[in-house]
């Protein structure tokens, strides 16, 4: 925490985490994590006057302490890593998820996370302390990793180490994860805590890694009701997935009364994705951030997934205008298009078309919808007095 002379120091301010160094890593040409949506990301937004604003500053992360990490990493596993990261390669390493295809040995890949965890921790310290309202770290997010392993694109889980010392801290957080995939690796970490509510909604398991998430999975031991999981079926439209999410998290949200919002807005929800199944368009994805931005007394939201390059930076380009009440304006509309920024198709429209499904499809994801609603409902909003 220092360099923070230059920001606003009103808590209304919106801070940007971002880095060209940690854009510019390299998963490898073969792997769909492409850290440089953040890059394309920051074009948008200069592209639509939304940055370099006296209340919307644009902070550069620095690297977490090492000692942070051991709030949730073992110490075991953060020296695989270290090794792992000069390309040397043990068996040992593959037990703990290293040198997968999903992970995979990248040269530097222990200073690349400990970035990233940096920015996050420094969001959060930035929320404590009143020098910001929102803080957007679109290179943060990784809500997969275990204390000891790593899986699903994720080493060192930035979100996990910071929430674990919010609390350390004697902080309330509510943690929500739209990201298309369950956050397994945050909600196993705070399943017995009623200090943290942790919501994912996200594409079922039943076609989807991490293949769990389910909503009978609500917490254990004194943290039965703080873990909730809304998985909505592939092929899910707007409709589905709005009904769903506004069936379940501003009424717990309300209950709950967070002093901190930790998000994960993962654009991988995006019906164009190449991972994800959901049929979601940059209109349910904003009305959802935007309900996540009004519930939230202090939000930090990181990046997560998203692997359609373009959709990604255009779909937190929206977000993060959501979090600055701003309307994007395009500085260049009207100027003759293709000579601007992502395929031409694209140039001068962040946002889509509606689009909505229709017929058994439809009925189907609703009627799963509605049975992940009555069940939480059932369930978890008694535990919350509601
Ligand atoms: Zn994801």
């Amino acid at each position: 925490m220092t360099d923070m002379a230059h920001n606003s120091k009103s808590p209304e301010g919106n801070v940007l985490i971002y880095s060209d160094k940690l854009a510019n890593f390299d998963f490898g040409p073969a792997h769909p994590f492409k850290p440089v949506r953040a890059k394309q990301m920051m074009e948008l937004l200069s592209r639509y006057s939304l940055v370099h604003d006296r209340n919307r500053q644009i902070v550069a992360p620095e690297s977490i302490h090492e000692e942070l990490l051991y709030l949730f990493h073992t110490r075991e596993y953060i020296e695989l890593l270290k090794k792992f990261q000069e390309g040397s390669f043990t068996i040992d390493m593959l037990n703990a998820g290293l040198g997968t295809d999903d992970n995979p040995v990248i040269r530097g890949i222990y200073d690349f996370c400990i970035d990233v965890a940096g920015g996050t921790h420094q969001g959060a310290m930035m929320l404590m302390n009143d020098r910001a309202r929102t803080v957007f770290n679109p290179h943060g997010g990784f809500h997969h990793a275990g204390p000891g392993h790593a899986e699903g694109f994720c080493y060192i889980n930035d979100l996990a180490v910071t929430i674990a010392d919010l609390i350390r801290k004697g902080r309330r957080v509510a943690y929500i994860d739209t990201d298309v995939h369950y956050g397994n690796g945050v909600s196993d970490a705070f399943a017995s805590s009623s200090d943290v509510l942790a919501i994912s909604i996200h594409e079922s398991g039943m076609t989807l890694y991490p293949w769990s998430g389910f909503q009978d999975n609500i917490g254990i031991n004194g943290g039965v009701g703080y873990t909730v999981n809304i998985p909505v079926l592939q092929g899910s439209d707007d409709e589905v997935y709005l009904y769903a999410f506004e069936s379940i998290v501003p009424p717990l949200m309300k209950a709950f009364r967070p002093d901190i919002v930790v998000a994960v807005i993962g654009a991988d929800v995006h019906r164009e994705d190449p991972l994800g199944h959901l049929n979601v368009t940059s209109n349910g994805y904003e009305k959802v951030v935007r309900i996540i931005n009004d519930l939230s007394p202090k939000l930090l939201a990181t990046g997560g997934g998203g692997y359609n390059v373009y959709k990604t930076a255009a779909l937190w380009t929206l977000a993060w205008a959501a979090f600055c009440g701003l309307e994007p304006q395009d500085n260049f509309a009207g100027l003759i298009g293709g000579m601007m920024y992502g395929p031409e198709a694209h140039s001068g429209t962040l946002r889509d078309l509606p689009y909505v499904v229709s017929g058994d499809l439809k009925e189907t994801c609703f009627d799963h919808a509605r049975e992940v609603v009555d069940y939480l409902k059932r369930n978890v909003f008694p535990i919350h007095g509601i």
